[in-house]
């Protein structure tokens, strides 16, 4: 059978209401957000490759309501690996829920959640984290700091290619060094842009987001983002989404926008 090998996993964390205070509350998959609160989904991605298991974002970690790295831990048992089988990791951007699962702290001091992965994160992006005087909070920072000391990091330029199937651009919008992850392997094409295309009901919305750095920059990339998908055949991996977070834009109308098919 020529049916192609699904090669990328989402690794569902949990469903959120996510208020003012930004806390993480959990909520059920098909549970409207409280009033005034944002609804989040947290998907980190597994992409394997060759000898490279690969995850796009690592999701909350300890952060959330109810939520621990050992959460990650159990969605790549599933599939047959462990901690220890992750390679190598891209952040779209370093806001906590899409970094936090990189180190956690249940038996009581800092340990890295994958310790033999390469952490790949914007150079200036870190930076600026490491500039702050604080990362959201006390608890938060000392979780960047032992990342600074302890993880694998390694830094990307503004356009970058650190593997030949994986190439990473700066496109800003969500935070001031949001990148967009581009995996093709000649059989798979993926993409991840974080916060900037973050769920199926954003392709055919135009809308300025009040969370984002740069609102307007992001509504730009939105566009070229979901023309380059749509036109090149890259499979869209939306963090956010509560239901179909890998989908493909397999037709174009300008009435109706792009068809969305969700893939498995
Ligand atoms: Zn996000």
């Amino acid at each position: 059978m020529a049916t192609k090998e699904l090669t990328a996993y989402p690794l569902y964390e949990g469903t959120f209401s996510v208020g003012l205070d930004k806390k993480f509350n959990r909520i059920n998959r098909d549970d409207p957000p409280a009033k005034g609160a944002l609804k989040i989904s947290l998907n980190p991605f597994l992409i394997q490759s060759g000898d490279k298991n690969i995850l796009f974002d690592v999701g909350i970690g300890d952060f959330g309501e109810d939520t621990s790295t050992d959460i990650i831990k159990e969605n790549l048992d599933e599939i047959g690996l462990t901690e220890y089988d992750i390679t190598d990791i891209f952040a779209s951007h370093l806001h906590y829920d899409h970094i936090g699962g990189l180190a956690g702290r249940s038996s009581g001091y800092w340990e890295l959640t994958f310790p033999d992965a390469n952490v790949w994160v914007s150079k200036k992006g870190w930076e600026k984290v490491m500039a702050q005087e604080e990362y959201y909070d006390e608890e938060k920072t000392a979780f960047t700091h032992f990342l600074d000391a302890k993880a694998n990091l390694q830094f990307l330029d503004e356009k970058d290619q650190p593997y030949p199937e994986v190439t990473v651009k700066k496109i800003g919008g969500h935070t001031e060094f949001s990148q967009v992850l581009l995996f093709d392997d000649d059989s798979h094409k993926y993409m991840m842009a974080g916060d900037v295309l973050a769920t199926r009901g954003e392709v055919n919305r135009k809308f300025a987001a009040k969370y984002d750095f740069d609102a307007d920059q992001s509504m730009k990339v939105r566009q070229e983002l979901t023309e380059k998908a749509y036109e090149e055949g890259y499979t869209v991996m939306g963090y956010h989404d509560s239901h179909h977070p890998l989908f493909n834009l397999t037709d174009y109308d300008e009435q109706q926008g792009y068809k969305i098919e969700s893939v498995v």
